[in-house]
């Protein structure tokens, strides 16, 4: 039965994708990837000769149905991102819910993405946590913070290097100055790290730095 597969790829670091990825990805009938340039690299470096299809959020309306058909008509279709698992703040979740409304059956190979080590590395609590992807930049910023002041998993955002800081002192102007939290950057790359501490201490350390790189935030919840 053909169908659609969701397959992560790395966050950074090359080695960082499963046998069964890309034997899944040698093996489909298409790839449809969001940046083909980003994807095409990937790919020879695993020694995979195939062209990717762009699917990305500016297309991803458009192209469905044909996309749908294709699988209908007996391919199997791999999806990956630029990096991590689709659907994690990155294109899948539209595509993935119409085949699931069609009964097309669906797979999402375990795998890379920047949450679950950042988590992990921040050494806050991990048994119960919320994943609240990227914030929204302008409206409903503010409220979106104050709702989550009262929140006792430990929370996990992505944010872009040149809103860090603005992010950490709204965070201790809601939480809290003394809340724990951590802030990874470049995660499985060469300049990867984790810095802990309070919000209070991170805000100071991050108004000295030029923040470069990914991010992700976790902050401790309510206790
Ligand atoms: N699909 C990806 C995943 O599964 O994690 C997320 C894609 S989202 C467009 C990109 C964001 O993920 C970045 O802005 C950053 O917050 C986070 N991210 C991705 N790679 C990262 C890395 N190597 N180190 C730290 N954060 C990373």
């Amino acid at each position: 039965m053909s169908k659609l597969l969701l397959i992560p790829t790395p966050i950074g670091n090359m080695e960082d994708i499963t046998l069964r990825a890309l034997r899944m990805l040698r093996e489909a009938d298409f790839i449809l990837a969001e940046d083909t340039r980003t994807s095409a690299h990937l790919l020879k470096h695993h020694g995979i000769d195939k062209r990717c299809i762009s699917f990305h959020i500016h297309n991803e309306h458009q192209i469905l149905e044909n996309i749908i058909s294709r699988i209908e008509a007996g391919e199997n279709a791999a999806l990956i991102s630029d990096a991590g698992t689709p659907g994690i703040s990155d294109p899948g979740f539209l595509l993935a819910r119409e085949c699931i409304r069609r009964n097309i059956a669906i797979e999402c190979l375990p795998g890379p993405t920047a949450f679950v080590p950042a988590l992990i590395n921040s050494g806050l609590p991990c048994d119960r946590f919320c994943f609240e992807g990227f914030l929204p930049h302008k409206k409903g910023r503010v409220t979106r913070i104050a709702e989550l002041a009262k929140e006792e998993r430990t929370m996990i955002f992505y944010e872009s290097p040149h809103r860090v800081l603005k992010t950490l002192e709204q965070f201790a102007t809601a939480f809290g100055n003394s809340r724990r939290a951590s802030v990874s950057r470049e995660l499985t790359k060469i300049y990867e790290e984790t810095i802990r501490g309070t919000l209070e201490e991170l805000v100071t350390i991050f108004k000295q730095k030029n923040t470069k790189g990914e991010i992700v935030i976790v902050v401790g919840g309510l206790m």
